[in-house]
C-alpha cells in the first residue's frame, strides 16, 4: 500500500508537468511503484522482521533451555535488538536462581535425610536397651546397671546432637547475633581445659598454652561462642590424637589482631578431606568419630560463629604428623 501511494504522489507530480506524455506517466509510476516497494521490503526485512526472527529463536532456545547470553552485552540502538537481549538477559538470571534453587532443594532433602538418620541411631540404641530391660534384663542386677548406664549414654549422645542442630539452625537463621565484648580468650581457653582435663587425663594428653606465663589475652567477640570455638576445637585434638600426645593453644599478635591456633600431634586429615570436614555431618572416619560420641556438626558449628565474627577459620594438616587450625580476632 505504500508503495502504491509512493507511486500515486510520484505519477502525480509528473502530471504536473507540461507536454508529459501518458506513457512516461505509466513507466514512471510502474518504476516507482517497483523500486518503493523492494526498498521498504529489504528494509523491513532487515530491520524489523529479522530481529523479530531472532527474538522468537531466542524465546525456542529458553524453552529448550540451550541459551548462552553474550558476556558482555553491547546496549544496541535498535529498540529490536534491545528487546532481544533484554529477554535473553531476563531469562539468564531466572535460569540462575533456578539453579540456585535446585541446588538449595537437594541439600535440604540431604539435610532431612542426614539429620533424621543421626537421630535414628541413638534413639533406636536407646530403645533396645529399654526394651530387653523390659523383656526381663531388669532382674539381672549387673545387667540392669549395665544397660541403664548405656541407654543413659545413647541418650546423652542424642541431647548433645540436638543441642548442636538447635545451634547450628540458630546460627545460619541469624536469629543470634555474635556480641562485641572485650574477653580474655586465654582465660575462656584456661576454662575448656579444665572442663577436657578427664578426657585428657584418660590418654594422658598434655594440655598447653603459648606463651607460657600467664598474661590475658584480649580479644573483641562473642566471649560464650568462641568458648564453644574452643571446646570443639579443643574437643577434636583429643578426640583425634593418640596416647601421650600434646595439645597446643598458641596465641599470637598480629598487628591489631589476635591469632589462636589449636595444635595437635595427632592422626591428621588427608588432603582429600581436608576441603569438606566444615560440612555437616562430613567425618574422615564415620566409626571413629562416632566411637568418640562425635556428631559430626562441631566444625561446621565453629566455622559459622568465626565467619559470623567477620573472620576465617584456617586449618593445616599432615597424616601422622597432626593438624591445627587457626583464627583471627580482632584485639581487645
Ligand atoms: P566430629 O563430631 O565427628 O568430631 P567435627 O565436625 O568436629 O565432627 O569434625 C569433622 C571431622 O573432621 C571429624 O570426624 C574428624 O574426622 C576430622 N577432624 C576434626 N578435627 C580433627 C583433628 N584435630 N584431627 C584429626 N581429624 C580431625
Amino acid at each position: 500500500m505504500l508503495a502504491v501511494l509512493i507511486a500515486l504522489i510520484t505519477t502525480a507530480f509528473l502530471s504536473l508537468m507540461p507536454n508529459v506524455e501518458l506513457k512516461a506517466l505509466g513507466v514512471t509510476a510502474i518504476i516507482s511503484f517497483a523500486s518503493a516497494f523492494i526498498l521498504i521490503y529489504i528494509s523491513l526485512q532487515f530491520l524489523i522482521f529479522r530481529e523479530i526472527n531472532n527474538i522468537y529463536k531466542n524465546i525456542d532456545r529458553i524453552k529448550k533451555n540451550s541459551f548462552k547470553v553474550p558476556v558482555k552485552l553491547k546496549r544496541s540502538a535498535n529498540p529490536l535488538r534491545r528487546v532481544n537481549e533484554d529477554i535473553l538477559a531476563y531469562a539468564d538470571k531466572k535460569q540462575r536462581e533456578i539453579e540456585e534453587l535446585k541446588e538449595l532443594e537437594i541439600f535440604r532433602r540431604e539435610f532431612i535425610a542426614d539429620v533424621s538418620h543421626e537421630l535414628k541411631t541413638p534413639l533406636f540404641a536407646a530403645q533396645g536397651f529399654v526394651l530387653t530391660l523390659l523383656d526381663g534384663a531388669m532382674d539381672d542386677e549387673a545387667v540392669r546397671y549395665k544397660f541403664l548406664r548405656k541407654a543413659a549414654k545413647s541418650l546423652d549422645g542424642l541431647n548433645i546432637l540436638v543441642q548442636d542442630l538447635l545451634t547450628l539452625s540458630q546460627i545460619e537463621s541469624g536469629h543470634i547475633s555474635m556480641k562485641k565484648e572485650t574477653f580474655d580468650i586465654r582465660a575462656v581457653t584456661e576454662e575448656v581445659f579444665d572442663q577436657l582435663e578427664e578426657n585428657a587425663f584418660e590418654k594422658e594428653i598434655e594440655l598447653s598454652i603459648e606463651p607460657t606465663e600467664y598474661e590475658p589475652v584480649f580479644v573483641k567477640g562473642d566471649a560464650m561462642r568462641i568458648a564453644q570455638v574452643m571446646t570443639n576445637l579443643i574437643g577434636n585434638a583429643v578426640k583425634y590424637s593418640p596416647e601421650s600426645s600434646v595439645i597446643n593453644v598458641k596465641f599470637l599478635i598480629k598487628q591489631d589482631m589476635i591469632q589462636t591456633t589449636v595444635v595437635d600431634n595427632g592422626t591428621g586429615i588427608p588432603p582429600e578431606h581436608i576441603k569438606r570436614i566444615f560440612e555437616r555431618f562430613y567425618r574422615v572416619d564415620k566409626s571413629r568419630s562416632k566411637k568418640q560420641g562425635g556428631t559430626g556438626l562441631g566444625l561446621a558449628i565453629v566455622k559459622h560463629i568465626i565467619e559470623k565474627h567477620g573472620s576465617e577459620i584456617l586449618v593445616k594438616s599432615k597424616v601422622g604428623s597432626g593438624t591445627s587450625f587457626k583464627f583471627l580476632l580482632p584485639k581487645g
